[in-house]
């Protein structure tokens, strides 16, 4: 099996309210950092697992109906913060990514896609079927930004169900081995957003499992702690939604061993997020 490396850290946040996330919490405003992944492997070189906020979202939400979305949801966002800066701080050049991962298309995982112009953008189909049956003028209330899709993705995008190997996953029903090398593995996670995936990375240290927003909080697969039932005006499917907690809560009961990462869960990812660049951390 090929190993990789692993870097995590954030790009931007929105403020959201703790007892969403889950509900019978506090009334109180909570960050909903949005995490990134930096993957290097050894054969295919750099990969990302989402992309974070940019100050596009800003440009992109100016104007009604998209307005609305700000309105919802209070972004910040630096340019220093973008992952685009973060790469160039450390000496890799948006040029040099040419594997972009897709966990499914709101606005906080694909901000900084246009600044990777290099690189094969890796989602599901259902995921990108959601996106182009969705109108322009309706897409915000489903997350959905598509000032922020770059132009010519119908030419760089590829489908996991049609380039990657299929596997079949106990748990899951079915998994796509992404390289055919064992080192990614995709795995369903819809409900929250239609066809969003999740990957599993093998480093050298431990197994990591990002589970995007399978779930906003670790208590939902730990303790059935669920949000909010008012957030499912913006999900795509609530029992598609329940049934990928239970599976992540199975899977976890199996494997306790593996790291399992909702992108929003601040106590989930602050152990694992490194302002420092240190791809042997994780
Ligand atoms: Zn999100």
């Amino acid at each position: 099996m090929n190993k990789c490396k692993l870097y995590l850290n954030y790009a931007g946040h929105c403020l959201a309210k703790a007892n969403h996330a889950v509900k019978g919490d506090e009334n109180i405003s909570i960050k909903f950092h949005a995490l990134f992944g930096v993957i290097q492997h050894p054969d295919m070189g750099w990969i990302l697992f989402d992309t974070g906020y940019t100050e596009r979202f800003y440009k992109a939400t100016k104007n009604f109906p998209n307005k609305l979305y700000a309105l919802i949801t209070k972004v910040e966002i630096t340019k220093a913060d973008e992952l685009k800066q973060q790469l160039e701080s450390n000496g890799i050049h948006p040029g040099d990514i040419k594997h972009i991962i897709i966990s499914h298309f709101h606005a906080d995982h694909i901000g900084g896609l246009k600044d990777f112009e290099d690189a094969t953008i890796y989602c599901s189909k259902l995921a990108y079927d959601q996106v182009l049956k969705t109108s322009n003028k309706f897409a915000f209330a489903k997350g959905i930004l598509k000032d922020l899709i770059p132009q010519n993705i119908d030419k760089r995008l590829r489908f996991i169900e049609d380039c990657s190997q299929t596997v079949d996953d106990e748990i899951f029903g079915v998994k796509h081995d992404l390289f055919n090398d064992e080192s990614i593995y995709i795995y369903p996670l819809p409900g929250h957003a239609a066809g969003q995936i999740g990957i599993i990375v093998q480093t050298n240290i431990a197994k990591y499992f990002l589970i995007a927003d399978a779930c906003w909080n670790a208590r939902a697969f730990k303790t059935d702690a669920l949000p909010n039932p008012i957030v499912r005006l913006f999900f795509d499917s609530w029992s598609d939604y329940k049934e990928s907690i239970q599976k992540v809560k199975l899977f976890h009961e199996k494997y306790p061993d593996v790291i399992i990462i909702p992108t929003h869960c601040e106590t989930s990812t602050s152990k694992l997020v490194n302002p420092a660049f240190n791809l042997d951390a994780l």
